[in-house]
């Protein structure tokens, strides 16, 4: 749906901030850049809603090269969400998410229900929460409101760039849930800018690692742990290294520690695969590549079911007790 052919950035000051970036960012998914400071992740988001023009190469949203469309248009379609949003602080907080639509001339009628739409995805539906000017909220509830406004007026992309970086954990992980319950409901294609491996790994539907203005490797989170293109990949996500570190994570790893238990007899649909309590890390990456669900049997009984999610949040939670993340 977004296409990048051979893309390259140079500032006036002769800076390269992007060499050649070819990219193809799929309808509907949760699309994550990751990378050092300055690898160009920012540079590359921008392109998508013209804020920063390149200097070579071709952009396409849905076929089309970008410079076709009208820019008005063109930020229409796509929400865009940074670091530190900026509310209106005269405005309540219906107001505040209602601006897009507002611009855009939308029924007044079309706009109350679509501001109820949102506020219900995150659970906030019917609280005194959307009378409230932004002053009385806290960074975190605030960058939670920035969200449902880039979601508004029902953009096809939406743009994020470090959206939760300045928030502390708690507020974070909120937002992530948040972030995953609403990509649930509505399949917008999100382009989510971090520099933190384990939000990568919790949200991203694929993941692109980009270093000195170049795409390293793009792939899901199983394919990145389980494949890394090179040393950097392979030190970016944390995944050891068979031939010369001692395998903690591997080492120490328990299924049963991970899945969630069934009561005797009691057998989902969901799952048909089964792999014993005993298996390797490796292994469980390896067959979880091509399952969303698997059963977990001990002595010829199926005792629990373990999901990719599972194994996501397993594998975030191992870096982040190795003080591994990315800052
Ligand atoms: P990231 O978002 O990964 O930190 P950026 O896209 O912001 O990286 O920057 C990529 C490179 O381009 C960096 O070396 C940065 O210093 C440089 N850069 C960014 N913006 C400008 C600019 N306006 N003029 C010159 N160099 C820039």
């Amino acid at each position: 749906m977004i296409q990048f052919e051979n893309v390259s950035k140079q500032y006036p000051d002769g800076t390269h901030a992007l060499r050649q970036v070819n990219l193809n960012i799929n309808k509907g998914e949760l699309f994550v850049m990751i990378g050092p400071s300055g690898c160009g992740k920012t540079t590359l988001l921008k392109m998508i809603n013209r804020l920063i023009e390149r200097t070579d190469g071709i952009v396409r949203i849905n076929e089309r090269p970008i410079d076709e469309y009208n820019i008005h248009e063109l930020r229409w379609n796509i929400g865009y969400v940074l670091q530190q949003i900026a509310l209106f602080p005269h405005m309540t907080i219906a107001e505040n998410i209602a601006v897009v639509p507002e611009l855009r001339k939308w029924k007044s009628e079309q706009i109350k229900e679509r501001v109820h739409t949102l506020l219900d995805m995150v659970g906030l539906k019917g609280t005194t929460y959307s009378d409230r000017k932004p002053a009385e909220l806290s960074g975190g509830q605030q960058q939670r409101i920035g969200v449902l406004r880039a979601l508004a007026a029902d953009p096809e992309i939406v743009l994020m760039d470090e959206p939760f970086s300045a928030l502390d954990p708690m507020s974070r992980e909120k937002l992530q849930d948040d972030i995953l319950d609403i990509q649930r409901q509505m399949k917008k294609t999100i382009v989510f800018v971090t520099h933190d491996i384990q939000e990568a790994m919790k949200l991203g539907d694929r993941i692109c690692i980009m270093k000195d203005g170049q795409v390293l490797q793009v792939g899901t989170p199983e394919e990145l742990i389980q494949q890394p293109a090179d040393e950097f990949v392979r030190d970016f996500v944390g995944s050891p290294d068979p031939d010369i570190s001692p395998q903690p994570v591997t080492s120490l790893f328990n299924l049963e520690s991970i899945m969630s238990p069934l009561a005797p007899g009691h057998v989902p649909k969901s799952a048909k695969t089964a792999v014993p309590a005993s298996i390797t890390l490796p292994e469980l990456v390896d067959i979880m590549s091509s399952h969303d669900h698997l059963l977990v049997e001990r002595e010829h009984r199926i005792i629990g079911v373990v999901s990719r999610a599972d194994l996501i949040r397993y594998w975030a939670e191992q870096l982040q007790e190795r003080g591994e993340g990315h800052e």
